[in-house]
């Protein structure tokens, strides 16, 4: 029988909830062990050597991929070691079709590290634009994060899988933002799924890890081929907090998006607040498709404030919402894209995608929307104090 989603943040889809294997510990154990004995020369062992498997990572593994109705997922040491090694899938002179507003962490990795090895890039928005007419014989495949951060443009997953298929190209989404609690890039015709552990799945800003999750057996072997090769598994513990963080996935994300709607209201009623981005909002051009192709908006708003002044003045003023890079934890953050996300990205590039000076992206936590609502009302009005001396 299935496992509906809130049990499936718990427990996966595993058959042995009383993990019999552990004198049925209900908190499964962290196997700090570098490698496992043989019984036997010739003799098949379920574990072997932890950068290979460990029945922590494993059980963190099963969870995350059944979440994501998977074939597969495997756990890295961060959500960049995933995507490099899933990059290594490609060689030179192979076209890569990339959203053009992603992770900056990821666009670093392109232009620095794949481009120079010889991979060929296109960046496009694929929330409005059409793949085909950047296809080329050597188009192997095309990498998007929906909705985008953090601009949170939203594309078709259906639609571009659709197409890229036709021509044998793989589709690459990286279901961060949303988490699978909200969205299935694979269940939408997507190859592979990445995340950045580090994120809702852990949910407490405490650890750092990433997943690739593949829909297809052929596509699960590359991945783990690339996995043992390049060897940056997540560690035994870290497994375990991930693993812990997981199980409130359902609650955390449930909450988080209730603030978020609560700030959205907010912050479109601000005279000084210029524009709001956010799929949730019914005027937004991504609502319809991720009402369609997810269960939620998610807990990621970005915002534009009347000047870059106000933008500072609110940054340096928070004082229950942090100011720090990162998203996805049960507090809320406010994060500064043009000088830390996105501070590498080329100045023409970001400001085509619209991250500006007047730009600032908040991921949403958990805490009473009252108390993350007067913080930014007491912070609003810091600028107003200013203007008035
Ligand atoms: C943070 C992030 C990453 C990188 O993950 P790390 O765990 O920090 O290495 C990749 N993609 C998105 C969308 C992210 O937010």
């Amino acid at each position: 029988m299935p496992r509906r989603l809130a049990s499936k943040c718990l427990y996966g889809e595993e058959e042995d909830l009383g993990n019999a294997d552990c004198y049925h510990a209900i908190s499964y154990p962290i196997f700090q062990t570098a490698m496992f004995a043989h019984t036997e020369c010739g003799q098949e062992e379920p574990y072997d050597y932890t950068r290979l498997n460990n029945p922590t990572r494993s059980k963190v593994e099963k969870v995350v991929c059944a979440l994501e109705n998977g074939y597969d997922a495997i756990a890295f040491s961060s959500g960049m070691a995933a995507i490099a090694a899933l990059m290594e899938w490609f060689r030179p002179g192979d076209h890569i079709l990339s959203g053009c507003d992603l992770y900056g962490g990821t666009i670093r990795l392109f232009r620095r590290i794949n481009e120079k090895n010889g991979l060929v890039f296109d960046y496009l928005d694929t929330s409005a634009e059409e793949i085909d007419s950047y296809i080329t014989p050597d188009t192997k495949a095309v990498y998007l994060e929906t909705p985008t951060n953090p601009m949170m443009k939203v594309t078709d997953i259906r639609k571009v899988a659709d197409k890229a298929h036709k021509y044998g190209i793989k589709v690459i989404v990286d279901n961060t933002f949303l988490s699978p609690y909200f969205q299935n890039p694979l269940d939408l015709g997507a190859d592979v799924v990445i995340h950045s552990g580090t994120k809702y799945l852990c949910g407490h800003n405490d650890t750092i890890g990433g997943f690739l999750v593949s829909g297809s057996r052929e596509t699960a072997e590359d991945m783990r081929e690339l996995f043992k090769v390049t060897g940056s598994a997540l560690a035994p513990f870290d497994s375990w907090l991930i693993l812990r963080g997981i199980k409130t996935l359902s609650v955390r994300m449930e909450r988080a998006q209730e603030n978020a709607k609560k700030i959205v209201n907010w912050l479109v009623q601000n005279q000084k607040v210029k524009k709001v981005f956010y799929p949730g909002i019914e005027n937004d051009p991504g609502y319809e498709i991720a009402r369609k192709q997810a269960r939620g908006f998610g807990c990621m708003i970005t915002f534009e404030v009347e000047s870059a002044e106000l933008a500072l003045t609110v940054l340096n003023s928070v004082k229950f919402i942090h100011f720090a890079e990162s998203l996805g934890g049960v507090e809320t953050l406010v994060t500064y894209p043009m000088t830390q996300t996105h501070a590498e990205v080329p100045k023409e590039e970001r400001e085509k995608n619209g991250i500006t000076d007047k730009i600032i992206r908040m991921s949403v936590g958990i805490e009473d929307a009252e108390d993350i609502l007067e913080d930014l009302e007491q912070a609003f009005e810091q600028y107003e104090k200013k203007g008035s001396q």
